[in-house]
């Protein structure tokens, strides 16, 4: 047993024993460490499962703890994996029991059955929480292959030709911006000196006619001029017509009046050519001027027209 006193006996050298372990030829460990040339500690070892000795068939519960043989028997990368060789309180037979750090658990390797008590999600209704390994093959390789197929088509036939179509747009407004400013600056020049020359061509048809200068013309299209030249011949032959029912008037009122003259004037029974024809002009002309009050809306222009086709 390992010095627990602090006891110095008197051929106690420091420089010769070095400490009172030494001194006494014991380990620090104790008994513990009597088999520690083979590499093995003894350790205390408690279950952490339910087991089934394989010899004497008893069962032993949990937490049941034993003087254990701790032994590194390997690696797992750089963690150890220690063995623990016990032997069972009934039978006095041997099992051991290993770490498993690659699934953080200890396995029963030898000399002992585990009773299988660990919880199982999908056996219990719900979903498995560690899916360490991995689907190896596809469940349904032709499913697989047709997803496949359609991520590959998608790619080719929308996503590449977006992008292209992307890039294409991106090269032709940043390949050559001085050309592009270019270009648009002639446009503006060009469509600047049409506008002038229209300001400067209305400018005069305002001051010709006295018009404000804030009326805007209509533009010259070929529309327009078709229309304009529509109105102008409606309106003429409005006047034509109006004419020639004012001269019929005339005729009319020319023959009626002089025979109410002549049954009215008794005293001129022998009237000549000369004072019918006068006659007929005087009347002719206030006839003529009677129509002009109604038609007072029609231009000067239209009343000129009017007395020279009269
Ligand atoms: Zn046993």
């Amino acid at each position: 047993m390992q010095g627990f006193n602090k006891y110095y006996p008197p051929d106690f050298d420091g420089e010769k024993h070095g400490s009172l372990n030494s001194y006494r030829g014991k380990h620090a460990l104790g008994d513990r460490a009597r088999k520690l040339d083979q590499g093995i500690l003894i350790t205390r070892f408690e279950l952490p499962f339910n087991i089934w000795c394989g010899t004497c068939n008893n069962h032993i519960g949990m937490g049941v703890r034993y003087n254990a043989e701790k032994k590194k028997i390997g690696n797992y990368y750089s963690t150890p994996i220690f063995s623990f060789r016990c032997k069972c309180h009934l039978c006095d037979a041997w099992f051991e029991i290993q770490t498993d750090p690659k699934n953080t658990r200890y396995v029963v390797t030898s000399g002992a059955r585990q009773k299988d008590e660990d919880w199982n999600p999908e056996e219990n209704g719900g979903f498995a929480v560690h899916d360490t390994e991995g689907s190896a093959a596809p469940i349904d390789p032709l499913a697989a292959l047709e997803k496949t197929t359609d991520a590959q088509n998608h790619q080719t036939k929308v996503q590449v030709p977006r992008l292209e179509s992307l890039m294409d747009v991106s090269e032709r407004y940043n390949s050559d911006p001085y050309s592009l400013s270019l270009k648009a600056r002639k446009h503006f020049r060009d469509d600047k000196k049409i506008r002038k020359e229209k300001e400067k061509s209305d400018t005069l048809v305002k001051d010709r006619y006295a018009l404000p200068a804030t009326l805007k013309l209509a533009e010259e299209d070929e529309d327009t001029i078709k229309e304009a030249r529509e109105q102008w011949q409606k309106g003429r032959e409005e006047i034509v017509h109006d004419s020639k029912r004012r001269k019929f008037a005339v005729e009319t009122t020319s023959s009626i009046v002089p025979i109410s003259s002549r049954s009215t004037n008794s005293t001129s029974k022998s009237s000549s050519s000369a004072v019918d024809s006068l006659r007929t002009r005087v009347l002719g002309n206030t006839a003529a001027r009677r129509p002009q009050t109604i038609t007072n809306s029609t231009s000067v222009k239209s009343r000129k027209f009017l007395l020279r086709d009269r």
